[in-house]
């Protein structure tokens, strides 16, 4: 296994750039604000085929961030046309090499920071919390699957044999990679796929959401920077048609994605229908995640963790809480408390230090946010708003943290990705019934579970099929090397990104038999 991710944050604060630390921050601050992020572009290379330029809006208040031009379908089919050129000169790249050059990555982002950061807040709506954790966990990819290139594709493994015989198995790289990422960690989860592909010998094609092409830009130019030559890394921003195109060319080895359960379920298909190699798929999709509490949790702590995995973020991220299921008997206390907690949320500009929620990302997500509410005030109990107050940028998507109680689990069946909470009661002796009703969902992401009986906790982490189980603590922020992220079921097919089995699916396994 490859050095715990501590070492990684460890290595990353020894350059002064300790993320948290006050002086830092400030000086973190002053990068940002005078960091030009305005005007930006974000095209794909010439010759390609691609759309007038598209405005990037920010999410905060509707100012246009920068531009970018969109491959169509046949801009995308010759992306990999000219991707698959590159496949030999990619592999004879020498892993060390590569390392070397993520390493390099990292060192660039912890140096660009402030523009960093400032793309995060203005383009993703991050708040300055989210935007660094964000920053350091990008920082943490690039130099985990560095360490990880270095463990596994170096030396050949040896394998037995009988005397006379030799044999030995290594990593080879598959041909063009396709990495398709979300927008809610548009440079996190965005260099973590590209970070493993590259580390494998693979060309990459690197498209990100359509919201957030601005920092993937950013991010492949640092990559190109740090040495990743132009033929190895491709840009391809685009919507559903560039990714279609992608996904549907023959030369594509691997796709690698992470975004909603009904685009894997179409790239799948896509996958299927080409009469071509067998690509591999990587999907990291949603969740309905859930929180178990029972009656000997500890009030405030639940109150802390249930506001954090349920409203950090918008509530904009897989791993977050959507389903609490609080034990009767301490209900109302709990929730009290849960609400209070919930009353103190600042919903503002993600530029301001106070702001604890910001914008949701788009229109879209605001109306589906606000449609969703309207169907649970008619059949279910609104028990909390927050506020959103008159002093937000106009323009800006905002939607304030809500939680409502639900008379069934069942009331709720697919992934409302925002900071919606949904509570629902059980009564001791029902544990078993509260595993049923998590399992039905069908998806397996995070789970989180507050008590302070040891055979609860067992019989819950037993029982459900979930990827990451989190006790007595919050369920998001998953940290690379020390909590390799990803579930199953409808939330995915592993390997777990930032865990010792990710890069091995990025490479083809040779093995080589030689009579001596
Ligand atoms: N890894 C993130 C976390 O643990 C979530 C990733 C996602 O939202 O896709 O919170």
């Amino acid at each position: 296994v490859a050095t715990p991710a501590a070492l990684f944050g460890a290595r990353a604060n020894s350059k002064g750039t300790e993320f948290g630390d006050r002086r830092a921050l400030a000086s973190l601050l002053r990068a940002r604000d005078g960091a030009k992020v305005s005007g930006l572009t974000a095209d794909p290379a010439s010759g390609l085929d691609a759309a007038a330029p598209a405005e990037i809006r920010s999410p905060v208040d509707g100012a246009v961030v920068g531009h970018s031009r969109f491959l169509t379908a046949q801009g995308a089919t010759a992306l990999v046309e000219r991707a698959k050129a590159g496949v030999r000169a990619a592999e004879a790249v020498p892993a060390a090499t590569r390392a070397a050059q993520l390493r390099r990555a990292a060192d660039l982002m912890e140096e660009r920071q402030g523009t960093i950061l400032a793309l995060l807040t203005r383009e993703g709506g991050k708040t300055l919390d989210d935007g660094i954790a964000e920053l350091r966990e990008a920082v943490d990819f690039c130099r985990f699957y560095a360490a990880e290139a270095e463990r596994m594709l170096i030396h050949p493994v040896p394998l037995p044999g009988p005397t006379g015989e030799e044999n030995r198995l290594v990593y080879r790289s598959r041909g063009v990679a396709v990495c398709i990422s979300p927008w809610n960690f548009p440079l996190a989860i965005f260099i973590g796929q590209v970070a493993a592909a590259l580390a494998g010998g693979n060309v990459v094609i690197a498209k990100p959401a359509p919201q957030t092409p601005l920092i993937a830009k950013l991010a492949v130019d640092l990559l190109h920077e740090a040495g990743f030559a132009r033929d190895v890394l491709h840009f391809a921003p685009g919507g559903g048609e560039c990714g279609a195109a992608l996904t549907a060319h023959p030369a594509t080895a691997l796709v690698a994605f992470t975004g909603s359960t009904d685009t894997a379920f179409a790239i799948n298909r896509a996958l299927a229908a080409r009469n071509a190699p067998i690509a591999p798929l990587i999907a990291e999709t949603g969740g309905l995640n859930a929180m178990i509490v029972d009656a000997t949790a500890l009030p405030e702590q639940v109150a802390d963790d249930v506001v954090r995995s349920a409203f950090r973020s918008a509530g904009q991220r897989c791993s977050a809480l959507r389903l609490l299921f609080v034990q009767a008997d301490v209900a109302d206390r709990m929730l009290r408390m849960i609400e209070g907690s919930a009353r103190e949320l600042h919903v503002g500009d993600p530029a301001e230090l106070e702001t604890d929620v910001g914008p949701v990302i788009d229109a879209a997500q605001l109306a589906m946010l606000n449609a969703h509410m309207t169907d649970m005030k008619r059949t279910q109990k609104v028990r909390f708003t927050g506020e959103t107050g008159p002093a937000l940028p106009e323009g800006g998507h905002w939607f304030a943290p809500a939680i409502i109680e639900l008379d069934r689990a069942e009331a709720m069946t697919r992934e409302i990705f925002g900071p919606v909470l949904h509570v629902i009661r059980w009564k001791a002796g029902e544990l078993g019934k509260v595993c049923d009703a998590i399992e039905a969902t069908g998806f397996g992401l995070t789970l989180g579970v507050h008590s302070r009986i040891d055979e609860t906790i067992d019989f819950v982490k037993e029982r459900l099929t979930v990827g990451n189980v989190y006790v007595n603590r919050n369920m998001i922020g998953a940290v690379v090397g020390s909590q390799p992220f990803g579930g199953s079921g409808l939330s995915g097919t592993g390997p777990k990104a930032g865990g010792p089995n990710y890069l091995a699916r990025f490479v083809r396994e040779q093995v080589i038999s030689t009579n001596t």
